[in-house]
């Protein structure tokens, strides 16, 4: 063989060598990736799927979690206070306390005709009973429906009886336009006369459809001396038959924080009405709310 051949000879020697040792690697290298491969998810030993399983429940959890807690702060609105705050140092006029330095708290009606609201006892800027309605012998105005009738039938028995009907001058009155009258008595008249005669904002009987500022029929006066005329006095002396009293009496004064007022008179029902009047008794004192003097 010569030299040449030789060397043909030795390369190809090497090259099967190389071939041979790649072959037994490759044989090898699958043999060990079999061994070390990961096992597949459905032979996974039981422990692992249930570690696997509690992974899974508490990523979902943890964002369940922080789902229902966003949507919680989301739903729940801030919420109200109980009660309203004083704006001032408690005050004090002949008698009169000045509603704004007073805690009161909130009412919030449940349709009964019996709620007390007065300086201590308030109602929200929004509320609004839901059974208005415009009776008649009242212009525009309006009173919840069970006062209404109330009125019309107190109205066809005094004109029956007197020969006069009575007129509602004032009936339902919106939060805002309470505050405009308060602020106006106060700027008009005097800060002490708003505390004796005008309801602050959300403390007036009138914002629940319940009260009612009456006047002799073809009259659109408020005045003192609808107590003198006869129509006053068959009202003042024959309403509890229909359900209303003369809420503020000069002889309860102290107890319901209000003067003397002729014209204005509550519907709560015939039945608490009659209590009221043949125990000569104040809506305060009936429900031992009477205002706390200094
Ligand atoms: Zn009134």
């Amino acid at each position: 063989m010569g030299k040449k051949y030789g060397r043909y000879f030795t390369r190809l020697v090497t090259l099967l060598c190389l071939l041979f040792a790649t072959g037994v690697f490759t044989v090898y290298a699958n043999s060990l990736q079999k061994k070390l491969a990961p096992v597949s998810a459905d032979v996974m030993p039981s422990d692992q799927l249930a570690t696997a399983a509690t992974t899974e429940t508490a990523i979902t959890t943890t964002t369940e979690e922080t789902t229902e807690a966003t949507t919680t702060v989301e739903a729940t609105p801030t919420p109200e206070p109980d009660y309203v705050e004083p704006i001032m140092k408690e005050t004090w006029y002949n008698g009169y306390v000045d509603p704004r330095s007073i805690r009161a708290e909130i009412v919030v009606p449940d349709g009964a005709v019996t709620v007390l609201v007065n300086k201590y006892y308030t109602l929200t800027e929004d509320y609004e009973p839901d059974d208005l309605v415009n009776p008649k012998h009242a212009g525009e105005q309006k009173l919840r429906k069970e006062a209404a009738e109330a009125y019309e039938a107190m109205y066809d028995a005094c004109k029956a009886e007197v020969g006069q009907g009575i007129y509602l001058i004032s009936g339902y009155r919106s939060f805002s336009l309470q505050k405009t009258l308060f602020t106006r008595s106060m700027n008009k008249r005097s800060l002490a006369f708003a505390c004796k005669r005008n309801a602050y904002q959300g403390r007036s009987e009138h914002q629940l459809g319940l009260a009612m500022d009456i006047s002799p029929e073809g009259s659109t006066v408020i005045s003192d001396d609808f107590g003198k005329t006869k129509v006053g006095q068959w009202v003042d002396a024959h309403c509890h038959e229909f359900g209303f009293i003369r809420r503020f009496q000069g002889q309860w004064s102290e107890e319901t924080g209000y003067d003397n007022e002729a014209w204005h008179y509550r519907y709560v029902g015939v039945e608490l009405a009659t209590h009221l009047t043949e125990n000569n008794m104040s809506l305060e004192a009936y429900y031992d709310k009477c205002q706390v003097m200094p």
